[in-house]
């Protein structure tokens, strides 16, 4: 608690007393502390980037290294991967930090769930031929409120996961289907179930919580080797929670993983007695 204190005087300037007025501070620490914690996590994680090309720049500019040299061409690339790093994260904090002050406003329609896994698989179809994976959708023909790109953003961006962590000849399966679930412990509500299952190298059971954390990954290695930024999960958690639904996986360590997330339909009343 912090105690501020104010001198009370009568109209004549003689002292009556001391008033003191308490506030609780404990939230406004707390608020303080994540701020805190995520802007040391942000330095560290664009210093890496930002030291790799002052380090490229500076071996380039000295004449350590002759740029048309194949050590020159290597550190070009270097301060070149490292540059892409730096946006894709910028872009990524930017984006989650406007997602969770509610700055970017869902724009919610009618869409259909086998159009949104037909979209979400030509997408990433290209990254998938490239590493040799097969995409297999099993789609269904659900009408629900959402924001339609941003449940293409949700999609992609866990089968982008999925590609990068199986391996070649596998096959990453989607699909969708309608179920009844209880969101906040009340009355369950009809709801569209997605699920991206993969073949890959699975996840640890005491992560597969954590991994929706910002910057929470498997593997410290996983950005580098990967050229993920830790923040994609994070972002699809922000999005599926926005439309009211959750998200989760299920996984078996070097096996499979499936990430599934549910978005509560609305539908009326006399609908849902019918069920
Ligand atoms: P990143 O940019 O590193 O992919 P994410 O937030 O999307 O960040 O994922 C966080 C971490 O979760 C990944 O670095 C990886 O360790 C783990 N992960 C995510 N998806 C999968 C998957 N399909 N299979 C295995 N591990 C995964």
């Amino acid at each position: 608690i912090a105690w501020n204190n104010t001198r009370l005087q009568s109209l004549q300037g003689d002292a009556l007393g001391t008033m003191s007025i308490g506030e609780d501070i404990t939230e406004r620490y707390a608020i303080e502390r994540i701020k805190n914690e995520f802007i040391s996590v942000v330095s560290h994680e664009l210093r890496t980037p930002l030291t790799a090309i002052h380090g490229a720049l500076n071996l380039l500019s000295t004449g350590l290294v002759a740029p048309e040299s194949s050590r020159g061409q290597h550190v070009i690339n270097i301060a070149a991967e490292s540059t892409e790093r730096l946006v894709r994260l910028v872009n990524d904090i930017l984006e989650l930090e406007r997602l969770e002050c509610g700055r970017i406003k869902l724009v919610k329609h009618c869409v259909n769930a086998a159009q949104l896994l037909r979209v979400a698989q030509d997408q990433m179809q290209v990254m998938a031929n490239r590493t040799g994976i097969k995409l297999e959708i099993l789609p269904q023909d659900l009408e629900f409120e959402a924001d339609g790109d941003r449940m293409i953003q949700v999609l992609t961006n866990l089968m982008s996961n999925a590609i990068k962590f199986s391996d070649s000849g596998s096959t990453i399966k989607l699909s969708v289907e309608a179920e009844w679930r209880t969101f906040d412990g009340e009355t369950p509500m009809a709801s569209v179930l997605f699920c991206i299952r993969d073949q890959g190298r699975g996840i640890p059971p005491e992560k597969m919580e954590s991994i929706f954390e910002r910057f929470q990954q498997v593997d410290a290695s996983d950005s580098r080797q990967k050229g993920g930024t830790g923040l994609g999960l994070a972002i699809c958690r922000s999005i599926v929670e926005q439309h009211g639904g959750i998200i989760w996986v299920e996984s078996v360590l070097d096996q499979e993983s499936c990430f599934y997330f549910s978005i509560p339909v609305k539908i009326s009343e006399e609908n849902y007695h019918e069920q």
